[in-house]
C-alpha cells in the first residue's frame, strides 16, 4: 500500500514522475490538472466552471476540486494506494484531505517535495507551452501561477511539518529525470 503526495510548483517535473512511478507501483496516478483538462475538453458543467479560472492560472474553487478528490478516492483502484499530483494545493484542501483519509482510517505514506528554481521552471513551461498547446503555458498565465504557487501553495510545507515532520521529504528536482526518479524512490523506500 503506498500513498503519496507530489509537492512542487508548475513544472516541477510532478506529472512526468508522478506516470512513472504510478507505472512502477501498480497504482493510479491522480492528477487534479488532468481531470480538470478532461472535463473543459468534455465541455463538462465542472468543465464549464473551471475553465476561466484555469485560464489565469488562478486556482478553481474549493469545493469542486475537494468534490473531484472525494468521488476518485473512492473508485476501487485508489483502494490500493495512490499518487495524487496537484491537491492539497492549499492549507484547507490539507485539512479537508486530512478528514477525508481519517473518516476512511487511511494514511499518507509520503510527501515529496520537488524543488526547481523560478527561472527553470518558467522555462520549462515556456517550451511545453510551444510544444503542446497547453493554453495556460504563456508567460503571463505562468507568472501567475508561480505567485500562487508561493503565496497559497508552499505554506503546505510548514502544515506538514506541523503535523507531520516525518511525512516530509524534498527532493532535487533540477536534475536529469533519471536521477528525480531515483531520488523519489529512495525517499520513498526511507
Ligand atoms: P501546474 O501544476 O503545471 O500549474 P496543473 O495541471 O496541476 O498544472 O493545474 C492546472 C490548473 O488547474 C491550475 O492552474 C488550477 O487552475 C487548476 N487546479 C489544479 N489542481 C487544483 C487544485 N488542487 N486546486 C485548485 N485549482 C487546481
Amino acid at each position: 500500500m503506498t500513498r503519496l503526495i507530489f509537492f512542487g510548483p508548475p513544472g516541477a517535473g510532478k506529472g512526468t514522475q508522478a506516470k512513472q512511478l504510478s507505472a512502477e507501483y501498480g497504482i493510479p496516478h491522480i492528477s487534479t490538472g488532468d481531470i480538470l483538462r478532461d472535463a473543459v475538453n468534455q465541455g463538462t458543467e465542472l468543465g464549464q466552471q473551471a475553465k476561466s479560472f484555469m485560464d489565469r492560472g488562478a486556482l478553481v474553487p474549493d469545493d469542486l476540486i475537494i468534490g473531484i478528490i472525494k468521488d476518485r478516492l473512492a473508485q476501487s483502484d485508489a483502494q490500493q494506494g495512490w499518487i495524487l499530483d496537484g491537491f492539497p494545493r492549499n492549507v484547507a484542501q490539507a485539512e479537508k484531505l486530512n478528514e477525508m483519509l481519517a473518516a476512511t482510517g487511511q494514511g499518507c505514506d509520503r510527501v515529496l517535495s520537488l524543488v526547481v528554481p523560478d527561472e527553470v521552471l518558467k522555462t520549462r513551461l515556456l517550451s511545453r507551452g510551444a510544444q503542446e498547446g497547453r493554453s495556460d503555458d504563456n508567460l503571463a498565465t505562468i507568472e501567475h501561477r508561480l505567485a500562487v504557487f508561493h503565496q497559497t501553495t508552499s505554506p503546505l510545507l510548514d502544515f506538514y511539518k506541523t503535523h507531520n515532520a516525518s511525512l516530509l521529504a524534498e527532493v532535487d528536482g533540477h536534475q536529469p529525470m533519471d536521477q528525480v526518479t531515483i531520488a523519489l524512490k529512495q525517499a520513498i523506500a526511507h
